[in-house]
């Protein structure tokens, strides 16, 4: 295969506190995640996949291992290319993170506007037409406090999509949602991922969107394991 991943990681380990309080809780992680692919992640909490998640998206340094991001290396990166690399990846967590004082729209137009050669009106059309994406044109001028659960994901999932990012990281992304509203939430994703080219790695304890992943990883006391399920060949005769 010549097609370079958008992730690719090698021989990672992570360690959290110092001297005799210094634990282990990545060991020799090694994943690829190509252009369009979506994978999730699931596995007990505690076994590191937040963790994981961070490195990924730069929001903390890799300490021993090689992390690429595009095949730029993350590992010994310097803050300003941290940042310049989080601008290509989009976010979306257990909580949506909205602020509470900017209305749907201005919420997903911040994320533009992070790109100062956008005009403000070309912002306003892209975010507006984003939350018609994700079904919330009638509610363009609402604040976040007063629409439901589901609605605001729908909100962080247009903010996350909005600028094409080539890489989505999605922690827990249903599970402070109803069953219906998370299985709405991740098809959303899906198909805008499959639209727009985007890679998506979602971690979650939700088996009932597990069949939306191209792949199915589990972490198990910071272990990457293929899960069976997904490796399972089923031969008809
Ligand atoms: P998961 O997302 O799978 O629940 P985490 O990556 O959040 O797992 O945590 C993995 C382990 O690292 C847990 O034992 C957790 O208590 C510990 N941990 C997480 N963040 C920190 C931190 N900032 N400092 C010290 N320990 C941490
Ligand atoms: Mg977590």
């Amino acid at each position: 295969m010549t097609k370079k991943p958008v992730i690719d990681i090698k021989n990672i380990c992570h360690y959290y506190g110092k001297g005799s309080l210094k634990r282990q809780i990545l060991f020799d992680i090694n994943l690829e995640i190509y252009a369009g692919e979506i994978v999730i992640m699931t596995g007990p909490s505690g076994s590191g996949k937040t963790t994981l998640l961070s490195l990924i998206g730069g929001l903390r340094s890799v300490q021993e291992g090689s992390l690429k991001f595009l095949g730029e290396e993350l590992s010994g990166a310097s803050q300003s290319k941290l940042v310049e690399i989080r601008r290509n990846i989009g976010y979306i967590f257990q909580a949506h993170n909205l602020l509470g004082f900017l209305n749907a729209r201005q919420n997903v137009q911040m994320a533009v506007e992070l790109n100062k050669e956008i005009s403000k009106q070309h912002a306003i059309n892209k975010s507006e037409a984003m939350l018609q994406a994700v079904g919330l044109e009638d509610r363009i001028n609402y604040f976040p406090d007063n629409l439901s659960g589901g609605q605001k994901q729908r909100i962080a999932i247009a903010r996350a999509l909005v600028n094409h990012p080539p890489l989505v990281l999605a922690d827990e992304p249903t599970a402070a949602l109803d069953k219906q509203s998370g299985r709405d939430v991740v098809e959303i994703m899906q198909t805008l991922a499959k639209e727009q080219g985007t890679s998506i790695l979602l971690v979650t304890h939700d088996n009932r969107i597990l069949d939306i992943a191209d792949r199915i990883l589990e972490m198990e006391d910071g272990h990457l394991a293929r899960n069976s399920q997904s490796t399972v060949k089923i031969i008809h005769n």
